[in-house]
């Protein structure tokens, strides 16, 4: 199914069991600057929780906020019993650490899963794995390959396909070409993160049966490119735009429904 539908559908049963529920999950969403793609990112989250019937609020902080300011902040938040969850929208102004502030914020309540304690997966890996299996992907045995080794995507999606038994194996900007070639080519499932437009090109061979998940966002003159260069000879290549994004998107409203049913 393609991803658009996919979501559509995800969010009217969310939206159903969210109309059952006792009282409307809250979100929070805290916004420390005027980052263009941070507000389309912030419009879009708010979009979403309009049309699951989440109760969503933007907190808007100066510029100049200071790391104690924000802190004092999200301590409110954390002990705010009307809150299920809260994010800090990244990026943060320079004189603000962004490591101090994703450990200050509860693991109970941490929607975007970046906190080590959280027991919430990060939304892309979440919501990518969620999509495979709707889509009945065979994971287990099978050969996946993750390009891109960061914190909250490559890492926790690897972690997440070992748990359902793949062969995972972690390329980075450090594997030589010649191994690239090797481990691509053997790939039944390959999850892209680095930002660089169409870095997966027919330079590489591919199994015809593989599935290509491009995470990848590079804005260029002519829009959005994603990893990997438009229909590539494979099974399944997820697009950009429409594709990763709006699996991300749906995912954090799947992390705060966890959080609520958690409470039960
Ligand atoms: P990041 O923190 O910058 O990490 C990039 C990773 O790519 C690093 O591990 C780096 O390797 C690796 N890399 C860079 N150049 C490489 C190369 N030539 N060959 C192999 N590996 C290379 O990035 P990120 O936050 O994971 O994001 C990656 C991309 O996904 C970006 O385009 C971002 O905008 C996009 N993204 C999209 C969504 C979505 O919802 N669709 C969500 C998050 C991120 P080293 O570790 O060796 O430096």
């Amino acid at each position: 199914m393609i991803i658009k539908e996919y979501v559509k559908n995800k969010k009217i049963e969310m939206k159903n069991l969210i109309l059952n529920m006792e009282r409307r999950p809250k979100l929070v969403i805290v916004q420390i600057n005027e980052d263009e793609a941070s507000k389309a990112y912030i419009r879009g989250k708010l979009k979403d929780a309009e049309e699951l019937g989440v109760n969503a609020e933007l907190v808007k902080l100066p510029l100049d906020t200071t790391e104690g300011e924000l802190l004092k902040k999200i301590d409110e938040l954390n002990h705010d019993e009307s809150i299920d969850g809260f994010i800090v929208q990244m990026p943060l102004p320079k004189h603000i650490n962004e490591e101090t502030v994703k450990l200050a914020i509860s693991p109970e309540k941490d929607v975007d899963g970046f906190h080590p304690l959280s027991y919430l997966d990060p939304c892309t890996p979440r919501g990518i794995m969620n999509y495979l299996k709707a889509e009945n992907i065979q994971i287990q045995g099978r050969n996946a390959v993750v390009i891109g080794r960061s914190n909250i995507v490559g890492k926790p999606m690897a972690r997440l396909l070992l748990k359902e038994s793949a062969n995972v194996t972690i390329l980075h900007s450090k594997t030589s070409f010649e191994d690239m070639k090797r481990y691509i080519a053997n790939a039944d499932i390959i999850v892209i993160a680095i930002g660089k437009a169409g870095f997966l090109d027919r330079k590489f061979d591919y199994k015809e049966s593989a599935v290509i998940v491009d995470v990848g966002i590079n804005r260029l003159e002519d829009g959005l490119h994603g990893d990997a260069e438009r229909d590539l000879p494979v099974a399944l290549q997820t697009p950009v735009p429409g594709g990763v994004g709006l699996l991300t998107r749906l995912a954090l409203y799947e992390n705060l429904l966890t959080i609520v049913e958690n409470k039960k």
